[in-house]
């Protein structure tokens, strides 16, 4: 997985799938009370064209598994956010640019909150 390896290699110490988090999110980094989430383009229907593709076989099962995937991904968002937890979503489509994704990422955990005032 990209996304793990490079922030691995970037030094921040994360935990993966961490239980009792609502949604059991991809890299925790529990000190800093942040979450990366990788999200599939097509399973949690991302605006870019992978998010937009229509199966041609079982298009009404995959359309009600996307779009509750989507709910539950909203809920999981709100929740984690009223649990102080700052969360920072990748979509599969954006991770393969490594130098745009290193930015991304070292901006979001560099990021202290009690400086945003
Ligand atoms: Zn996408």
């Amino acid at each position: 997985m990209i996304v793990r390896s490079l922030v691995h290699s970037l030094g921040y110490r994360y935990v993966l799938h961490k239980k009792g988090l609502p949604g059991k999110p991809d890299l925790v980094f529990v000190s800093r009370h942040k979450i990366i989430n990788v999200n599939g383009c097509f399973f949690h229907m991302h605006t870019c064209k992978y998010g937009r593709v229509v199966p041609i076989t079982n298009a009404e099962f995959w359309a009600a598994k996307r779009l509750s995937n989507v709910r539950r991904d909203r809920r999981n968002a709100r929740l984690l956010k009223e649990q102080g937890w700052e969360t920072l979503t990748l979509w599969e489509c954006e991770v393969k640019n490594a130098e745009s994704l290193e930015r991304r990422i070292t901006t979001f955990l560099n990021k202290d909150e009690s400086a945003a005032s």
